[in-house]
């Protein structure tokens, strides 16, 4: 007996849709490729069960007849490609001939088509790669896909499927990014029969539809973050979307990158991104809808089964054409009104890493704390170890932002902000421990205009957010409602989408996460966001602070890490007039 054994027809076919078909998504993509290479004007996308249920996609291209119905569900069927040279000039989507093929071995898949001006179309359906029926169908031209029951035959694959509102995301982020790299196409997508985005071919060319898809997309308060940018090199050229410096993200959720308007993961324009940012990027991350077009000849992009990446000839030269184009474009506009959207008067430039509420003095004298008094002192004059200990005499505030107190013959420079932050940081998770939050109604509730997506992470943690003191609901497809709140927090209208912005970018899974990190990041989120810039301070609530700060586990440090105070010795000040004793 040989050891050595053919598998069978079926197995194969199995196999090679492990390859193609990883989840929902990836079905998904593969058919919108499909009717994109067909030439389609209009897409519409069914889903139901999160795509498990049905993945249904109806297009109007140029449709199939009887002959190529049949040959499409067979592997290695395609028309797009001819021999092996193909396939380094791309210039289709689809290209490997068997994603269908590995669509039908996985779900049970009815196919209905028709070309433009035929009697007739044709359907056929079948499951698990067995064709069951071959029938008729109604004159009207393209075609319409429908996978049902996806890996009902492998529920080996079946269980690795993530939640349902983990594969939703991927899904809607599938058509996000179909939408946004075909402008010539209208995308309808419905999920469950509701409609989650309906983005028509707008009069006006590229970038008024653009404009339009990013601002469904990535959601209002995103989009009007966003600067256009355009640029060109030799062989290349590089346009679309990216945050201002001074709109920057948590995380990378809303990043889309396209190489000859084909969705993809690179970390090198990645990269080319964040440089473009040069200092102004500091530890944040820009949203950006980035497109760059190449000669088909220039990259690869079959190294991945997923076709997500792909692989450059010039490197050196898209690196520097992206970043140098950011870099350039964001420069601009520094003092050119931004392009679209933002409210006059907000195009004021504000480098990342100045807190808003320090902006009235850094925008004053910008190089204040670079140069001058602060920065020649040894990092050591932090502050005196016993400051808590001691009483303080409050002197005054300054610039509605730092408290001043007289301390052991020095100066104690307190960031009346920072210290809050700490405070409430420290007072939330006290409460939160306790499992005694208190809890405030609000008599109106707080909206939050989010991205699909967002809204989706939003969605899953809205149980765990409910033990952490947020009554959160859902109204729309992508309108959070802010219900009630820890009675220790203040949230404006702007916060409060700033804060869901940053929780969906920032949290992933609420099950992979461990509760103190989980507790961390909300109450390092929320302090920062309930509390206001420019605040005046009564003498009395300075010295309440102060006396809160005292009692913190950690009053030198506000929960992000930047120090609360520090202070300045009577011989510090001496030294800077020169003299030699004290005061
Ligand atoms: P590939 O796209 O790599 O050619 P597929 O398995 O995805 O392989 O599709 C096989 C063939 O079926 C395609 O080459 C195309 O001729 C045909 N086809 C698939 N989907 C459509 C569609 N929506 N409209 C017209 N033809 C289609
Ligand atoms: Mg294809």
């Amino acid at each position: 007996m040989p050891e050595i054994k053919v598998l069978p027809e079926d197995v194969v076919s199995k196999i090679a849709a492990g390859e193609v078909i990883e989840r929902p998504a990836s079905v998904l993509k593969e058919l919108l490729e499909n009717s994109l290479d067909a030439g389609a004007g209009r897409i519409e996308v069914e889903l139901k069960k999160a795509g498990r249920g049905l993945i249904r996609v109806h297009d109007d291209g140029r449709g199939m007849d009887r002959e190529d119905l049949r040959l499409a569900l067979g592997r290695h069927a395609t028309s797009k490609l001819a021999s092996f040279d193909d396939l380094y000039s791309l210039a289709t989507f689809g290209f490997r001939g068997e994603a269908l093929y590995s669509i039908f071995a996985v779900s049970r898949l009815k196919l209905t088509s028709c070309r433009a001006g035929a009697d007739s179309g044709y359907g056929i359906e079948g499951e698990g790669g067995h064709v069951t029926a071959e029938v008729p169908a109604p004159p009207v031209k393209g075609t319409t896909i429908e996978a049902s029951d996806l890996f009902f035959n492998t529920p080996a694959r079946a269980k690795f499927m993530k939640s349902d509102t983990a594969e939703r995301a991927h899904l809607i982020k599938t058509v996000e990014e179909a939408a946004l790299a075909n402008l010539g196409t209208a995308f309808r997508l419905v999920i469950d029969g509701a409609e989650i985005l309906s983005l028509p071919v707008l009069p006006g060319g590229l970038w008024e539809n653009l404009k339009h898809r990013a601002a469904a997309i990535f959601g209002k308060s995103v989009y009007a973050g966003l600067a256009r940018i355009e640029g060109k090199t030799a062989g290349m050229a590089v346009y679309g979307f990216v945050s201002r410096p001074d709109a920057l993200g948590a995380t990378r959720a809303n990043q889309y990158f396209f190489v000859n308007r084909r969705p993809v993961g690179s970390a090198l324009l990645r990269q080319a991104l964040y440089r473009g940012y040069g200092h102004m990027l500091t530890g944040k991350h820009p949203a950006c809808a980035l497109f760059l077009e190449l000669d088909p000849g220039a990259f690869d992009a079959n190294i991945h089964p997923q076709k997500r990446d792909v692989k450059f000839s010039s490197e050196n030269e898209i690196f520097k054409t992206i970043s140098n184009t950011v870099y350039e474009e964001l420069l601009s506009k520094q003092t050119a009104a931004v392009q679209f959207s933002a409210p006059a008067g907000d195009n004021k430039f504000t480098p990342p890493d100045v807190p808003a509420y320090r902006e009235a003095a850094a925008a004053a004298q910008p190089a204040a704390e670079a140069s001058g008094l602060f920065d020649a002192l040894p990092a050591a004059a932090a502050a005196p170890a016993d400051w808590r200990g001691k009483d303080l005499a409050y002197l005054g505030q300054l610039a509605k932002s730092y408290l001043l107190f007289e301390c052991e013959s020095g100066l104690l420079v307190v960031d009346q902000h920072a210290a809050q932050e700490r405070v409430l940081f420290e007072r939330y998770l006290e409460e939160f421990s306790r499992g005694a939050i208190k809890v405030q109604p609000l008599l109106v509730p707080l909206e939050a205009e989010l991205s699909r997506s967002q809204m989706e992470t939003v969605l899953k943690w809205r149980d765990w957010m409910k033990t952490a003191g947020f009554e959160i609901d859902q109204r729309g497809p992508a309108v959070a409602l802010l219900r009630a709140a820890p009675a220790l927090f203040y949230f404006t209208q702007a916060a409060f989408t700033e804060f869901l912005g940053y929780l969906s970018e920032v949290l992933g899974e609420p099950q992979a996460a461990a509760e103190d990190m989980k507790r961390g990041v909300i109450a390092t989120m929320a302090c920062k966001k309930s509390i206001k810039a420019h605040d005046f301070v009564k003498p009395q609530e300075a010295l309440r602070l102060m006396e809160d700060l005292k009692k913190a586990k950690d009053g030198h440090h506000c929960p992000h890490g930047r120090p609360t105070l520090f202070h300045l010795s009577a011989a510090d000040i001496a030294r800077r007039f020169q003299r030699s004793g004290t005061l």
